[in-house]
């Protein structure tokens, strides 16, 4: 179990101004952001090669005001953002820090192209649930991984050391909860310890936690964790046993339609463009327009936890857009039936049952019939069959959106709202902007939240050792 240590000072094996647990998206952001602020910086992860939750990811960045957007005439702005993020989350996160992200998030990126050689494109095509315009950002290759590996170079290119195989197991911290430094965990049983005058956490939230995810989150406890395994929840525990205050322990990141067995994340995409889930009674069961988080628990409701996602060869093709279908098909995960008889053979049920789902889409789309679930058919193409391709998928956790209090500058707060000295945290190690539950998820919440507080944290956290040291050297 890992600890907050009281009362050890000016007796660590090394000693570096500010340093960052974790390097994920957040961790690393942080950490150019400290170093371009001026300050020294080391980044420490447990991993032997720096992957996290956002090497699993889709690595969509959302972000308003940007070029990319510019050049692609999409109008977007603060305001249109953080209303899709209010909306979404029905007002349940912190305003401010909603509003904060969203100012930072477009500035990120353009830091991180001009300053970082980070390469993005905007998603063109189709809308993310809940975002009112054009505003995915990613790297070229589209993938969480490529965008890693692309932090990482920049890391190097900056100078900045990233320690890996380190676990951090305990930090040290004075009376007041100020942090002088951390201890690491090596994978030989050795131990070092680091001081620190600011410390970054951006070790993600508790999902790889079996025992905080049934305290915090009971409906998902039996669910598939789909995250990265190594984010138990250090940062919370630290963070509680300094007198933080966390909020929203309850919130995470779902998504409807990751493959069984094979265990590939199926892009919602499909689904926004015109595709339907069936249950394995060959019936629709939701609005799956609503968001992919919430549709976790509605296809874990359904018979054996599972559903279908139901397709036709357009939107086959547009899957194979993105890496994880393109495995997922290479993989044998997507099936392609050539009539309704054997479409309806291969979920099980009877061609009888499985027609009248697909005839309803056609009497939605032509308004001969409104949807049970209130999805709007007319605005997408819909079904345009055979063939027809079928996924069996069920629902999972992504990662956990609740986390330690922070304010605009990254600085995790205590119970009482005041700052802790100088302590901060980013990405999943925060709380986000996700509200109460499953249904506040925004999709790209997670990454807005690694880039813009990772951004904001790097800068607080080097911008207090640079006042620390001009009010040290003025005595
Ligand atoms: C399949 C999937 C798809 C997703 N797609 C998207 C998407 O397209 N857009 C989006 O916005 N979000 C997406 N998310 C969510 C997104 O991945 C996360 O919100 C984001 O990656 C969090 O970044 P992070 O830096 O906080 O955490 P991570 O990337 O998980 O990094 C945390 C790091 O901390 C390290 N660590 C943990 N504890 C310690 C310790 N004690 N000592 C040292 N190191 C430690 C871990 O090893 C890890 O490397 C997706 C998530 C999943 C699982």
């Amino acid at each position: 179990m890992n600890h907050v240590i009281r009362g050890r000072y000016g007796q660590f094996d090394i000693s570096i101004p500010v340093v960052v647990v974790g390097a994920g998206a957040a961790g690393l952001i942080a950490g150019l952001a400290a170093q371009d602020n001026g300050t020294q910086v080391l980044i420490v992860e447990r991993d032997a090669n720096p992957s996290g939750s956002t090497a699993l990811s889709s690595g969509l960045i959302p972000a308003c005001n940007t070029r990319w957007q510019v050049a692609a005439k999409v109008i977007d702005n603060v305001e249109i953002f953080s209303q899709d993020i209010k909306r979404k989350n029905k007002g349940q996160a912190d305003e401010h820090l909603v509003h904060r992200s969203c100012l930072v998030s477009g500035e990120v990126l353009h830091w991180l192209a001009d300053n970082h050689e980070q390469n993005f494109d905007l998603i063109e095509g189709f809308l993310y649930p809940g975002h009112s315009v054009h505003r995915m950002h990613c790297h070229p290759k589209r993938t969480g991984k490529a965008f890693i590996d692309s932090l990482v170079t920049a890391v190097a290119r900056a100078g900045i050391d990233i320690m890996n195989s380190a676990t951090v197991t305990d930090i040290f911290a004075s009376e007041n909860s100020e942090i002088v430094g951390i201890r690491i965990l090596r994978p030989d049983g050795s131990s070092e310890d680091i001081g620190c005058e600011s410390l970054i956490l951006a070790c993600n939230g508790f999902g790889g936690n079996p025992g905080m995810v049934s305290k915090y989150i009971p409906e998902m406890a039996d669910a598939m964790y789909f995250g990265h395994q190594g984010n138990l929840g250090d940062a919370i525990n630290w963070g509680l046993e300094l007198g933080a205050g966390v909020e929203n322990m309850a919130a995470y990141q779902g998504h409807g339609s990751v493959a069984i067995p094979h265990g590939a994340l199926i892009t919602w995409a499909i689904m926004m463009e015109g595709g339907i889930q069936l249950n394995s009674r060959g019936r629709r069961f939701s609005n799956e327009h609503e968001g992919y988080s919430e549709q976790s628990i509605k296809v874990l409701q359904q018979p054996g936890g599972i559903a279908w996602n139901i397709y036709d060869q357009r939107l086959h093709q547009l899957g194979l857009e993105f890496d994880d279908y393109k495995g997922a098909s290479e993989n044998g995960a997507i099936k392609r039936f050539a009539s309704i008889d054997e479409l309806a053979n291969g979920i099980g049920v009877s061609a009888e049952v499985v027609a009248s789902s697909i005839e309803d889409v056609e009497a939605f789309k032509s308004g001969k019939k409104h949807c049970p679930f209130g999805r709007k058919f007319q605005e997408t193409v819909g079904l345009n069959g055979p063939p027809y391709y079928g996924v069996k998928v069920t629902g999972a956790l992504f990662h956990t959106q609740g986390g330690l209090a922070v304010d605009t500058e990254a600085r995790v707060l205590r119970k009482n709202g005041s700052a802790l000295p100088n302590l901060f945290a980013a990405g999943g190690a925060a709380v986000g902007v996700s509200g109460k539950g499953v249904e506040g998820y925004l999709s790209g919440n997670g990454l807005l939240m690694a880039a813009s507080l990772g951004y904001l944290a790097g800068q607080s956290a080097a911008n207090l050792v640079k006042k620390t040291k001009i009010k040290t050297s003025q005595k």
